[in-house]
């Protein structure tokens, strides 16, 4: 007598009960082994096939869902290989009205042997106007009645909410909703463990289990319940990366440190020598900052405020202190350029105080060695003030003494560069500083680990920066526009947007629009900047538009971070659909520096009413934090970090992050979590515990191919 199978996560998939084997090999060849794999593949949308009577056929822009009949196919062919198969439908159910739709496939003659007169499908798709007919091209599609099918196919695939899975490899769509459907069949709930502590009664979450989370997001009875398991879905993910994050800035805050709190004096100094005086925030954060270093556990803290407003001083100014307490201090930039420039800073603000500063970078090494600063402790002759691009993290005859690092624009490195940092045998204080203007919920994502000191003030008689959306057509006008600033003797950005820095062909939409934009701009000089060039050439522009010598730069987004001309008030921006929000708001921080009033035109194609209405909202708010939230809620946050994602593991609910709600929560479940059981050595937490090692384990991969 065979006894009823109960299944639990770990069950091996040939153990589900009446899986068809052709289905049992396509799972494996996709890697999905065991009950938990298979459940844990969520969809990722789901189709309410509840009620499927017809309704018409109607055109639109958003996809529709309806049950329908096959009434004859045909294929048409032309020329040697292309062709179409047509295949004329009308709703399954009862219509008086007859309406017919015609739905095409081209180019793949196959499908004249999958569908057949009299099928029943139900189709997904746009409906659209073809002269005289309605059509639905390329329709996600499936065969609900016709095929032969295992008898229960048309309970599982019709009549409820069904859930619609991305196909990857040799997967197919029915099989694997069948396959999920029998699983849950015969899984046994209480064999499932709850990973998040269990909520509230009468919370959002009320009633839920894991289990029953797991069920709601396959086979939901109401879409309230499939939106309230993707929740817990949700947050249980979060949970699980904040119980990383929180022990990440456990373990960092136990390891070391130093105790750098010198009397003030070069501080002091460098202070007064500025030739303004700090804003109120600057100040504040500056505070904030010395009472980390003079604290004996290692600071960690992210130093976030928008473009222009001040952070490199904020910057130096810790730096400064970390050398008066008789260490080293090394600042990161994330480009050549930038390295450049923070070089040339240090130079002229420290050297003066008697700071000792050189520049080390991946191209080539400057030392100033003239000894200008002594302390004591007999360190005469060493470098004071490392500036570098992160070779300097590989950089270690010479960083002996490091007190304090300072990174700049953290978004491009990963959480695990700064572990192999602080790895390096010392723990000193570090200070992340990122101008990405981040929502909150992603910075206790990202920079979790972090404290967190915001300059959310901008330095006064700084000019205004009018933004303007243009369709390109405008071009003549703006040309002139530009042509009156650089003869009142300001300067000019030309962006051209780049997706990869590498991409040959970027760097000559570039190299293309110098010479158009040389064109429009004679007599004034106008110089190119791309990623592809070599440091030393970069370096020499930058110094030429610098000094004024090139009144234009035409350039990709290699200026995108840092870099401070103040004379250069204009910023056009090609193509500028194709950037983010928060992208843009940054390239056009690179003006609005100096005193003058400052004009950004942002370009968009011919008639392009979509991407006008998206960029609309930079006309409207300087505000980067407005404009992160902004692009966050249109973008999702896997685009809105770009990059900065690299070095976490992957989000199974990643859209969600939007959520500030959930990662709060996330944060005060992990937080109490730890507080109880710092290890997650308790039995209870024996499955948790695995899985947040196997997290760490898995970022501490991906920071090492970074
Ligand atoms: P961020 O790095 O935050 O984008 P920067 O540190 O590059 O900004 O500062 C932008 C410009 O403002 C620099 O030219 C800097 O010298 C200047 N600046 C910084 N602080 C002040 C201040 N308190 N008052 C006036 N100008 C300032
Ligand atoms: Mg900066």
């Amino acid at each position: 007598m065979p006894t009823v199978a109960s299944l639990d996560l770990l069950t091996p998939v040939p153990g589900v009960p009446g899986l068809p084997v052709p289905t049992q090999k396509m799972l494996a060849k996709e890697g999905i082994d065991t009950v938990g794999d298979l459940l844990l593949r969520l969809p990722f949308r789901h189709e309410d096939r509840r009620r499927l009577e017809f309704t018409g056929f109607t055109p639109g822009e958003a996809p529709v869902c309806h049950h329908v009949r096959i009434l004859s196919t045909r294929v048409l062919r032309f020329g040697r290989r292309g062709g179409v198969f047509e295949a004329v439908v009308e709703g399954a159910a009862e219509n008086p009205l007859h309406q017919q739709l015609t739905l095409r496939w081209f180019s793949m003659p196959y499908m004249q042997r999958v569908l057949a007169v009299d099928m029943e499908l139900v189709i997904y798709g746009k409906i659209k106007e073809a002269k005289t007919r309605l059509v639905m091209d390329h329709p996600d599609y499936e065969i609900v009645r016709g095929e032969d099918n295992d008898p229960d196919a048309a309970a599982v695939h019709t009549g409820r909410i069904v859930p619609v899975y991305r196909l990857s490899g040799g997967l197919k769509q029915k099989p694997l909703r069948a396959a999920v459907w029998r699983t849950l069949e015969f899984l046994d709930d209480a064999s499932i463990r709850d990973l998040l502590p269990s909520p509230k009664e009468g919370g959002e979450f009320a009633g839920l289990s894991r289990a029953r989370a797991l069920r709601a997001a396959h086979f939901p009875p109401e879409q309230a319940d499939l939106e309230r398991a993707r929740r817990y879905l949700a947050l249980e993910e979060f949970y699980l990366m904040q119980l990383r994050v929180v022990r990440r800035r456990m373990r960092f805050k136990h390891t070391g440190g130093l105790v750098q709190k010198p009397e003030g004096k070069l501080l002091s100094a460098f202070v007064s020598s500025l030739p303004f005086s700090l804003t109120d925030a600057q100040q504040r954060c500056l505070a904030e900052i010395r009472a980390d270093m003079a604290f004996p556990h290692p600071m960690n803290r992210l130093l976030h405020g928008d473009v222009g407003c001040g952070k490199t001083v904020v910057a130096l100014a810790a730096m400064v202190v970390a050398v008066e307490a008789g260490h080293q201090a090394a600042l990161m930039a994330p480009t050549q350029i930038l390295a450049e420039q923070h070089f040339a800073n240090a130079q002229r603000w420290l050297e003066p105080l008697g700071l000792r500063v050189s520049l080390r970078t991946g191209e080539r090494r400057e030392d100033h060695d003239e000894p200008l600063f002594q302390q004591g402790g007999g360190a005469g002759g060493q470098t004071h003030v490392f500036v570098g691009t992160h070779a300097l993290l590989y950089e270690d005859e010479s960083i002996s003494r490091l007190g304090l690092v300072v990174i700049d624009e953290q978004h491009k490195f990963g959480v695990a560069q700064r572990a192999r940092l602080i790895a390096r045998g010392c723990t000193p204080d570090v200070l992340v500083m990122t101008a990405t203007p981040i929502p909150r919920t992603l910075t206790l994502t990202l920079y979790g680990d972090l404290d967190v000191s915001v300059i959310d003030q901008r330095p006064k008689e700084r000019g205004r920066i009018t933004t303007a959306v243009r369709e390109v057509t405008k071009l003549k006008e703006v040309v002139k526009f530009v042509r009156g600033q650089l003869d009142e003797g300001r300067q000019c950005y030309v962006v051209y947007p780049l997706i990869d820095e590498s991409d040959k062909l970027d760097a000559s939409a570039a190299t293309s629009g110098l010479a158009e934009w040389s064109r429009h701009l004679a007599p004034h000089a106008v110089g190119l900047l791309h990623g592809r060039m070599d440091a030393a050439t970069k370096e020499a522009v930058m110094r030429q538009f610098r000094s004024g010598d090139l009144k234009a730069l035409v350039s990709t987004t290699v200026i995108e971070v840092g870099v401070d001309v103040p004379n250069a008030t204009v910023m056009i921006i090609h193509d500028a659909a194709r950037f983010g929000l928060a992208q843009l708001h940054q390239l056009r921080g690179r003006i609005g520096r100096g005193a003058h009033t400052s004009w950004c035109v942002l370009f968009t194609a011919k008639g392009d009413k979509e991407a006008h209405a998206r960029l609309k909202v930079l006309e409207e708010t300087g505000d980067g934090f407005a404009i992160a939230e902004e692009d966050l809620r249109r973008r999702g946050p896997g685009d809105v970090l770009g990059s900065a994602q690299s070095g976490q593991a992957p989000l199974r609910f990643g859209e969600l992050l939007a959520d500030t709600r959930l990662v709060t929560t996330a944060r005060l479940l992990s937080e109490r979590t730890l507080a109880g059981d710092p290890e997650l050595a308790l039995p209870a937490h024996k499955e948790l515990r695995a899985l947040v090692v196997s997290g760490e384990e898995l970022e501490t991969e991906l920071g090492r191919n970074q």
